[in-house]
């Protein structure tokens, strides 16, 4: 049995609640999706590889340092493939506590089937997750998937990987998972006003009151300011090696 401090405790249950979470709500299947969080200096928790997300529990969770190395980790367990991609949106956003990842069907099929992720359907997606970056395809695990992260992650708070899965970061692990549900649902409703044959978007002006709520809780937050500037960035056709 691994001894843990009582923070180090609660940030295990935390993870272990959302993973749950991902799995009754299927936003993941199979072994996919991988959770993590900043556990102190330079520490941080991450979800093992190979355990599905229904069955993780809190002694299965692995520490490691800001390079990737493991520093804990129970019964031989290795870290989530997709470390690379949890430690850049770390690096890039000091303000960033937490990263989920998953694989949410309707932010997926929306990031291959077009540019519909940028329509402005749902006023609390423009208030919690701004404008959504989808991202050129990556191979999944591969430093691929940390590239393209690193081009958006600066300014983004919900991140497509096209044809793969969701990046949601937050200031804990309850507020990047609820980003995760936001986008999801946004999704399904824009889902199903294409499927209608479309609708018009939420006015301009509306917006911009929207985007107001956004700025405020962003300064509340003490995040990046250049947050609230975010441009609508879809870039599925952009060319995957970039500099
Ligand atoms: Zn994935």
């Amino acid at each position: 049995m691994l001894q843990h401090h009582s923070a180090e405790d609660r940030l295990r249950a935390d993870i272990v609640r959302v993973c749950r979470r991902m799995h009754e709500r299927g936003y993941v299947s199979g072994w996919a999706g991988n959770v993590s969080a900043r556990l102190g200096d330079d520490r941080f928790l991450v979800t093992p590889s190979g355990v599905p997300k229904s069955d993780v529990e809190p002694d299965d969770l692995i520490v490691i340092d800001g390079r990737g190395a493991v520093v804990s980790a129970a019964r031989g367990l290795r870290p989530t493939s997709e470390v690379p991609m949890h430690l850049c949106a770390y690096r890039r956003r000091p303000d960033v506590g937490a990263v989920v990842h998953a694989h949410p069907i309707h932010a997926v099929a929306l990031s291959i089937a077009g540019d519909a992720l940028a329509r402005q359907y749902v006023p609390e997606a423009i208030v919690v997750l701004g404008p959504i970056a989808v991202t050129p395809y990556a191979t999944p695990s591969t430093d691929e998937n940390e590239r393209v992260v690193d081009d958006v992650i600066a300014a983004h708070d919900a991140i497509v990987l096209r044809y793969h899965g969701s990046l949601t970061v937050g200031r804990d692990v309850d507020e990047a998972y609820l980003r995760l549900e936001t986008l999801e649902h946004a999704a399904q409703v824009i889902a199903a006003v294409e499927s209608l044959g479309g609708g018009p978007e939420i006015e301009a002006s509306q917006v911009a009151k929207l985007v107001a709520q956004r700025a405020t809780s962003i300064a509340r937050r003490a995040a990046p300011a250049h947050l609230a500037e975010a441009p609508i960035c879809l870039r599925q056709d952009a060319p995957l090696v970039r500099r």
